[in-house]
């Protein structure tokens, strides 16, 4: 072990035990709470994130995977990665104070943002962050300025039209202005050492891993014929990190395997890194949000009625955090946040048409629309899972607190499984299942299924 976690950082899981017992007990002790105040708050199940890093390693073996800390900056997460031996990509210099305040040597750091401040720069100069990425002249300019001893890596555009996030409509160069900034390099005696990209997150074809990584040998090739020693291909992110994803995490391994066999052969000399942020944290997050207030709208349709024989009303629930908080990631993300109930309803019980709002007093704080649910009521918790990505940790980096109190977690098959850095137990079967016993036996069981149209709700 390298230290980074120790065993006071989580609630050590035993067998039998879930996250969900977890989440139970603490929402019945917040719900006891004198005060009446209260606070969404979020469990961790540390042994997913340990899970994920085995299926990355089984699935493309010859990739080195840095974490995107701007994706879930959590000291939980930020040190469980740093023990599993991950890089660190980060975007600013709280990220990158962030990561070497636990520990994290600056050789594992890649400063990954072709849009640098250049004070950020002169920070990473300082403190010996050495790998930058830039796709324009004026960022190369500025790093020959403040650092100019960084290495640097010349991060392409990608052709990403149908990811949800288009990170290619801001960042990367294209093709045909890469001959021209890794001249311009030369001239400034600064050293291109690879080639990134990121083909935007959500994306539903895997071609394009494939594509950019052509794209990439194609500049690897101008460099070396002007001088460049490269010797780093940076895949970026964008690999899914949730089970039902369009695509599935292994398909895209596998044609990123094939596209490096072609272009990028084992025994070619090549450091081959990916920054991944939601894949290693998306379904390791639950969170649960109380309901602050309440409110019953009758819909404007004069003698309708619900097919359940409710009458014709919709119920607007505020929770404690919108998506001006924990659930930034509708807005960011385009996630859809499904909560999953406490109670079960009976056979008999009513559902109403609901939404979910944050607390802010403006029409944008839409948590979830569309959903039926039972009566619920002011001081009830609401559970959602899948919370891990974009959502913990944006806005307090410096402080090492969170807005949102974690509860970390991990098995302690998860935690052996750490410590010896080895699969628990080997077989036949895919990656996901191998790993399986890792985490702490969260489930999603029953759906609500009711009404014509709407965003079922689960049970716990
Ligand atoms: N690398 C860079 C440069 C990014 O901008 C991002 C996300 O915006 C990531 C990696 C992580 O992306 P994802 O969470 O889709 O894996």
């Amino acid at each position: 072990m390298a230290g980074y976690l120790s065993e006071s950082d989580f609630v050590m899981v035993e067998e039998g035990f879930s996250t969900r017992d977890l989440l139970e007990e603490l929402t019945l002790g917040a719900s006891q709470a004198t005060t009446g105040e209260v606070a969404a708050f979020f469990v961790a199940d540390l042994g997913a994130v340990v899970r994920k890093h085995f299926c990355f390693l089984k699935c493309l073996p010859r990739v080195r995977p840095f974490y995107a800390v701007k994706c879930n900056s959590s000291l939980g997460v930020l040190k469980v990665l740093a023990e599993l031996g991950l890089g660190f990509s980060c975007a600013n210099k709280a990220e990158m104070e962030l990561v070497q305040r636990i520990g994290v040597p600056a050789s594992k750091i890649i400063y990954a943002n072709p849009c640098k401040q250049i004070a950020q720069i002169k920070y990473a100069a300082k403190h010996g962050v050495q790998l930058l990425s830039f796709d324009t002249e004026m960022e190369l300019a500025k790093v020959v300025k403040s650092h100019p001893s960084a290495k640097m890596v010349l991060c392409i555009a990608t052709d990403d039209p149908h990811s949800l996030s288009r990170l290619s409509l801001k960042f990367g160069a294209p093709l045909k202005s890469c001959r021209h900034l890794l001249e311009n390099a030369k001239k400034s005696h600064m050293e291109v050492v690879g080639v990134s990209f990121h083909i935007g997150s959500g994306c539903p074809d895997p071609q394009a891993y494939a594509q950019s990584i052509a794209d990439a040998r194609l500049v690897f090739q101008m460099g070396a014929e002007l001088g460049h020693t490269m010797h780093i291909l940076d895949l970026g992110g964008g690999f899914p990190g949730l089970e039902g994803a369009k695509v599935r995490f292994e398909e895209i391994a596998s044609v990123i395997n094939s596209a490096l066999d072609l272009y990028f052969p084992e025994g070619c000399g090549v450091d081959i890194l990916a920054e991944l942020g939601r894949y290693y944290v998306s379904s390791a997050f639950t969170v649960a949000a109380s309901i602050i207030a309440k409110k019953e709208v009758l819909l404007d349709q004069p003698g309708r009625e619900e097919e359940n024989g409710s009458t014709s009303k919709t119920i607007v629930y505020h929770l404690d955090e919108g998506v001006y908080g924990i659930f930034n990631s509708v807005l960011f993300d385009n996630i859809c946040p499904t909560p999953i109930l406490q109670k079960k309803p009976s056979a008999e019980q009513a559902l109403y048409s609901s939404s979910l709002w944050g607390p802010a007093a403006d029409g944008r704080d839409c948590v979830a629309e569309g959903l039926w649910l039972p009566q619920l009521h002011v001081g009830d918790w609401l559970v959602f899972d899948n919370m891990g990505a974009y959502t913990v940790g944006t806005g307090s980096l410096l402080g090492g607190t969170q807005a949102c109190h974690v509860t970390y977690a991990m098995s302690r098959v998860a935690w052996e499984a750490l410590q010896g850095q080895l699969l628990p137990a080997e077989d036949d079967q895919d990656a996901e299942g191998v790993c399986k016993p890792l985490s702490c036996g969260w489930e999603i069981t029953d759906t609500l299924c009711v009404g014509p149209v709407f965003t079922p709700a689960s049970i716990m």
